[in-house]
């Protein structure tokens, strides 16, 4: 394994490990209880900082990042089969998740304070017996079991609540084309050899988006994986603006 990605494999590890303290900062369920009493919390800010990221950096959170990454990574090697459909499910649940919060912060009367630290104990999350049970859930329930039944990363396509926050950032980020964190490939050098299909994380059928210059896509997390793993060096990272990139 390259260098790049011992590095990042053990930050997402790390990431996972410090998870029960960060948890409520990712909650999507602490938001719509904030929302009522007018505060914006630590979710609220994390994922407009999410969103706001997005806009240079693409998903580059959710590879290099995301706790439940680390948790997900982890688990390649108790089942590493790769998901192909339901990138649509997640989109199914963010949508209500969000009109829930406006309605309810509007019918709140809107926000009044912020508090970062919202509903935690020192700043960490879990303080008591009813937060670590609720940790435990939405790890094995979201996390844990999806992955061991649909496979790779099944969390990311499936029910990420975060995953839409970085995916508008990146489609306003292409619409207006300003420079940002992205691949670029040389389709001329691929020995086609399957290396980079086989062992994205996310799944995404490399070779061929090599193939037809199209190397964004809404499901790439930037995580370098296809880059560091490519034995003819085809793909690599780019930052630069749109009118130049290869990609869409
Ligand atoms: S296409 Fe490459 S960078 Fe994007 S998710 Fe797959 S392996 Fe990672
Ligand atoms: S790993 Fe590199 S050489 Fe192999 S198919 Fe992918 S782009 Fe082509």
């Amino acid at each position: 394994m390259k260098p790049r990605q011992k590095l990042r494999k053990g930050i997402i590890l790390v990431s996972f490990f410090l998870f029960p303290a960060t948890f409520y900062y990712l909650s999507p369920v602490l938001i719509i209880q904030a929302a009522i009493n007018g505060v914006i919390n630590g979710s609220f800010i994390l994922f407009l900082l999410m969103f706001l990221s997005a806009l240079v950096l693409g998903r580059g959170y959710c590879g290099w990042v995301c706790p439940g990454a680390g948790c997900q990574e982890a688990l390649f090697s108790a089942r590493n089969n790769r998901v192909k459909k339901g990138d649509y499910v997640k989109w199914l649940i963010w949508v209500p998740w969000v009109g829930a919060i406006v309605i309810l912060a509007v019918r709140g009367g809107g926000y009044s304070r912020i508090d970062f630290f919202y509903q935690t104990t020192h700043g960490l999350s879990i303080g008591d017996l009813g937060g670590l049970i609720a940790y435990l859930m939405v790890l094995f329930l979201l996390i844990v079991l999806p992955a061991l039944i649909f496979g790779r990363r099944s969390f990311c396509h499936h029910l990420c609540w975060m995953a839409p926050f970085m995916i508008l950032g990146r489609e306003i980020r292409n619409v207006f084309e300003w420079p940002s964190l992205l691949l670029k490939a040389e389709a001329e050098k691929c020995t086609h050899c399957h290396t980079c299909t086989e062992n994205c994380p996310m799944s995404l059928p490399v070779e061929n988006m090599v193939q037809s210059a199209k190397m964004e896509n809404s499901e790439c997390i930037l995580c370098g994986t296809c880059i560091d793993g490519c034995p003819a060096g085809v793909i690599q990272y780019d930052y630069r603006t749109g009118k130049n990139r290869v990609t869409l």
